[in-house]
């Protein structure tokens, strides 16, 4: 068992999607050996974390779990013949895991895609939550612009 707190600071993707300041990850996993010597990382990760809310642009704060349960392959054909109570891990060319890499890949999956406050504490006037909804579809408007500027 692995435990302990680990800096977002150093996770440069994940710290893309946050506003500062940046807590801890509060990490336990366990390594063990499955039946034909597969690795497997299992236990939970918890953080709080300071995103931009997608309403009213202010901070919110938001709590992030993870559950892990991460089986260790050696490619992504590897990757296709797990079971389903597993996601994998490809293990890159260079011999090593980097825990941090692992914790922060976690971390962005479980990341709400819509970072949004609850309705009650947003900032945003009464009447204005179209964006809320609006953000599930597909806006055509925005597809617009983006062919637009594929044509410059
Ligand atoms: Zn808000």
């Amino acid at each position: 068992m692995l435990g302990g707190c680990l800096p977002i600071a150093g996770m440069d993707r994940l710290r893309k999607a946050l506003l500062a300041p940046f807590a801890d990850v509060e990490v336990e996993l366990s390594f063990s050996m499955m039946g034909k010597g597969l690795p497997v990382i299992t236990g939970t990760l918890s953080t709080q974390v300071l995103a931009e809310c997608q309403r009213c642009l202010t901070p919110v704060e938001l709590l992030v779990n993870s559950d892990v349960h991460l089986q260790v392959v050696v490619d992504d054909a590897a990757a296709n013949h797990i079971s389903d109570q597993w996601e994998p891990l490809v293990f890159g060319g260079d011999g090593q895991l980097s825990l941090a890499q692992i914790v922060e890949d976690e971390l962005l999956v479980n990341l709400p895609a819509i970072c949004l406050h609850e309705p009650a504490k947003c900032q945003q006037p009464d009447g204005h939550n179209e964006l809320a909804v609006a953000a599930d579809k597909p806006n055509p408007f925005k597809l617009l612009s983006q062919l637009k500027n594929a044509e410059d």
